[in-house]
């Protein structure tokens, strides 16, 4: 084949060689400095926005002790901390493995919903049998009303209840029992009921605001005929830790990288002074931090967080998920990448009008890049043209769009982790107390963090990043104690867990 083609081959060369003999030296020239001119100019502009974002451990304590400041703002009372909501769940009993029987979850996170069930068969068989459908939620609905968002999840919910088979075996003469995880701010009133504070994540259901959330959840159950009940509402930071507990008793914390953030953890009742009902039995309480709204004036924000902040649904609000969560992390790649397009000729200019479309790189489109450990980034140049159009890039360009993608996924993994170490430091295991964990009960030494989400589960580099700035921040000693865990479905099957924690027929049939 090569022989045949050879001529040819030799033809096309000395063409080339011909035509570019014709291009003056004075504009070659020319080409090749303003190229090395713009080439210098974005490396100035990634090295400031490289600046702007950076993490160095002083300003993470910063942000961590930040965080612990308003956790204290926010229990001491209503509204005490303007940024930290510090909500009681009402959550009285983490699972502890004796569950039995058969129950479902509904796991409304920002992009999917879920509907499960598991078969739980007490201590020693623990998770018997399990089976979930996942399902997009069409976007007309999340800018919709509370009635067509709840008919539509309670028929989901109904076709996976008729689909129950061999494995799962329900109580007979038992109603069938529903947790319902509902990853959005909800001023909870009792164990299953909640009234809804704000939407967050790019949900905006007026008409719910101001009610009470499983109230609309079970009418629209009961338009499809009444077959199941909700007997835990729960955050899915709550059904995250509730999973990690039903394996690992020191688990302390749940939370949540998605599409939002956020996360809670177990507290001393008498901790939290805002309560003014009579303390829970156990004496503990779990509290649900709505941590995405978090907004230190040590955050390394940027020109593009202000812009995806200015541009979203909710402008003012959740700084904090709006730098780390999977649902931003992707956008902001893009403003800065648009950017240095603009201002620096980056891809030959503005010569992509996807570059300028907002949200159209999405999250694991930079997890994607990010991991190219090719020597020519082939799958960076892949996805440049496959998501932006953009049909070649020299290797300095995409060598660019790899460091924007580690820029950021760096400091959203650091902040992350800042948080973390805050709530550590507020119950005592950060290492920095000897008074250890504060009377908790669960002392023996190490805390579990349960960790749920796309983010965390699905970019290596953003949980390696994570590790890496607890173990910067904590003390050796303190930093082998703490274990941030994958506590995969936790938001789900951890929520299955707390219906049958939270049964109206008891744990144990
Ligand atoms: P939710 O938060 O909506 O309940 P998930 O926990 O499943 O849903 O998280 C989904 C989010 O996780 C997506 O919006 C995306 O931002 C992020 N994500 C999913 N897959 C990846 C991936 N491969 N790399 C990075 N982020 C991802
Ligand atoms: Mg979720």
């Amino acid at each position: 084949m090569s022989m045949s083609y050879g001529n040819t081959t030799v033809c096309v060369k000395s063409a080339v060689v011909v035509r570019s003999r014709r291009v003056p030296q004075w504009r070659a020239q020319s080409i090749a400095q303003q190229k090395s001119k713009s080439n210098q100019t974005a490396q100035i502009l990634l090295s400031e926005f490289r600046q702007a974002s950076a993490t160095p451990l002083h300003r993470l304590r910063q942000v961590s002790d930040d965080m612990t400041a308003e956790m204290h703002a926010g229990l001491l009372s209503e509204g005490g901390s303007q940024q930290l909501k510090m909500l009681p769940t009402y959550v009285e009993h983490l699972p502890t493995g004796d569950e039995e029987g058969l129950f479902y979850a509904v796991d409304l996170g920002g992009t999917n919903f879920r509907v499960l069930r598991v078969q739980l068969g007490g201590k020693e068989k623990r998770i018997m049998n399990q089976e979930y459908q996942e399902v997009a939620i069409p976007p007309e609905l999340m800018l919709g009303t509370s009635k067509e968002l709840f008919d539509f999840i309670a028929k989901t919910l109904a076709d996976f209840v008729a689909t129950e088979g061999e494995g799962f075996d329900a109580h007979s003469g038992h109603i069938r029992e529903l947790g319902f995880a509902f990853s959005f701010p909800v001023l909870q009133t009792s164990v299953k009921s909640g009234i809804v504070i704000h939407w967050t994540k790019g949900f905006k259901i007026d008409d719910a605001v101001g009610k009470d959330i499983v109230a609309a959840f079970e009418e629209a159950i009961g338009r499809k005929g009444d077959h199941i009940r909700v007997a835990a509402l729960v955050n899915d930071t709550v059904g995250t830790l509730a999973r990690g507990r039903f394996w690992n008793e020191d688990t302390m914390l749940g939370v949540i990288l998605g599409t939002g953030t956020n996360a809670c953890y177990v507290e001393q009742a008498d901790a939290v002074s805002k309560w003014r009902d009579p303390p829970p039995k156990s004496g503990e309480m779990i509290i649900n931090l709505e941590w995405g709204n978090f907004r230190s004036p040590h955050l390394p924000r940027t020109f593009a967080d202000e812009e995806v902040d200015v541009e979203s649904v909710n402008p003012g609000d959740q700084w904090f998920e709006k730098m780390v969560g999977g649902m931003y992390l992707g956008e902001i790649v893009r403003r800065v990448l648009a950017k240095i397009a603009q201002e620096a000729g980056l891809f030959g200019g503005s010569s992509s009008p996807k570059l300028f479309e907002p949200f159209s790189l999405s999250t694991p489109y930079v997890s994607k890049m990010h991991s190219d450990e090719s020597a020519e980034l082939t799958e960076v140049a892949k996805i440049l043209e496959d998501v932006f159009e953009i049909q070649s890039t020299t290797f300095q360009e995409r060598k660019i769009v790899h460091d924007v993608c580690d820029i950021l996924a760096e400091r959203g993994a650091r902040l992350a982790a800042a948080g973390i170490v805050g709530i550590l430091k507020k119950i005592g295991r950060d290492g920095s107390t000897t008074n250890g964990s504060q009377g908790l009960k669960n002392s023996n030494g190490k805390t579990v963090v349960a960790m749920d989400g796309g983010l965390y589960e699905h970019y290596a580099q953003f949980r390696s990043y994570m590790q890496a700035a607890i173990e910067e921040m904590l003390s050796e000693t303190a930093a082998k104690s703490v274990v941030l865990e994958l506590s995969k479905d936790g938001s789900g099957i951890g929520t299955a867990l707390l219906a049958a924690s939270h049964s109206q027929y008891g744990t144990v049939f």
